[in-house]
């Protein structure tokens, strides 16, 4: 039996984890097929606050499992196929069908930012497509950039890259944009952003010197074309990870965790959401971090509240 299982290992599970392993628990924590998530896929990290230099993600990931480790959490590769938290303690199963059976949960699962599933998109993850403009839209300074999507996400991304790049081209598959009108007119409002609508992304063109820009079929002329670029962003939305957790939990129509507001308190006693599994507007590594500490302050109260303390820690809840 474990006194919490933690579901991901971002920065706000790290953070849930090294709060909880400060306060005496020994939590287990569950690292998923992308061991600290979606900074491990960006470069350098310059707005976490605390490193003036500026910090690798995938460094700043690996110090915040060292750190919770130091204090005691343990760490478990595996990936949950299905819950039952129908009644505590809960039950986890396991890909491998192993079972984990655990007083309270932390879900931070995190979210999945969408790619088109194009030649040359994933290859050049970091080299220059990037689906987070506030993370890498700095080094684009100067720069031609593209972003793929007609949405909310896309036009706020488009307006905020013109603060860095030469010049932004706003790709879209069609005529039409689904974005709110309000983003819609910020976006048409400013200079700098070109419009490359019903056109279909082919294929990301990259040379040894780096991104050439993205291959597109323009639907009107039917004809091929090199938009170029030096950086493409891809921003058609995101998918949280709550697929595991088969409705139990509820959520809003797009399937993030939806909590009690200004705390990290689910619709299930003993099960708590941090991070970017129940935040669709922030999503950055700050914010999660934040609410995985949220997360562990209502997870120990919680615990305080049904009397399980933190000696009565039984490691050998994987079975
Ligand atoms: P979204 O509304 O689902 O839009 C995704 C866009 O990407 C759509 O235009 C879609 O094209 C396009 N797309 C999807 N798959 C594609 C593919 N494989 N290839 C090319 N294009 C593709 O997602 P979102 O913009 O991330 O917004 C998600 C939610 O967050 C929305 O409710 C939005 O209002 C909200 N949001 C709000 C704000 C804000 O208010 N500040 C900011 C960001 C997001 P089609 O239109 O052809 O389907």
């Amino acid at each position: 039996m474990e006194n919490m299982i933690i579901v991901g290992t971002g920065p706000a599970g790290l953070t849930a984890a090294i709060y909880l392993a400060r306060a005496g628990y020994s939590p287990l924590v569950l690292e998923g097929p992308q061991p600290g998530g979606q900074l491990t896929t960006t470069t350098e990290v310059e707005n976490y606050p605390g490193f003036p230099g500026g910090i690798l993600g995938s460094e700043l990931m690996s110090n915040m499992r060292e750190q919770a480790q130091r204090f005691g959490a343990r760490f478990q590769t595996g990936w949950v196929k299905s819950v039952d938290l129908s009644k505590r303690p809960f039950k986890l199963t396991l890909e491998n069908d192993s079972e984990i059976i655990a007083q309270s949960m932390i879900i931070s699962t995190g979210a999945s930012a969408k790619y088109m599933g194009i030649p040359g998109e994933r290859d050049n993850v970091g080299r220059g497509v990037s689906t987070c403009a506030t993370c890498d839209g700095f080094f684009f300074r100067g720069k031609k950039i593209i972003v793929v999507g007609g949405g909310d996400s896309a036009m706020e991304e488009a307006v905020f890259l013109t603060r860095f790049a030469s010049e932004v081209t706003l790709v879209h598959r069609r005529e039409e944009l689904r974005a709110s009108k309000i983003m819609q007119d910020r976006a048409r409002a400013n200079d700098k952003i070109k419009w490359s609508l019903n056109v279909k992304p082919l294929e990301v063109a990259a040379g040894e010197q780096g991104l050439k820009g993205l291959n597109v079929l323009n639907n009107t002329t039917g004809e091929e074309e090199l938009l170029e670029a030096d950086g493409v962003f891809v921003a058609i939305g995101h998918t949280p990870n709550t697929g595991f957790l088969g409705g139990q939990v509820t959520t809003d129509e797009q399937g993030y965790i939806l909590v009690n507001p200004g705390t990290t308190l689910t619709n299930i006693p003993g099960v708590f959401a941090c991070g970017d599994v129940q935040d669709r507007q922030y999503r950055q590594a700050i914010t999660a971090a934040g609410s995985g500490c949220m997360a562990a302050l209502d997870c120990e109260r919680y615990l305080e509240e049904e009397s399980v303390h933190p000696s009565e820690q039984h490691t050998e809840g994987v079975v």
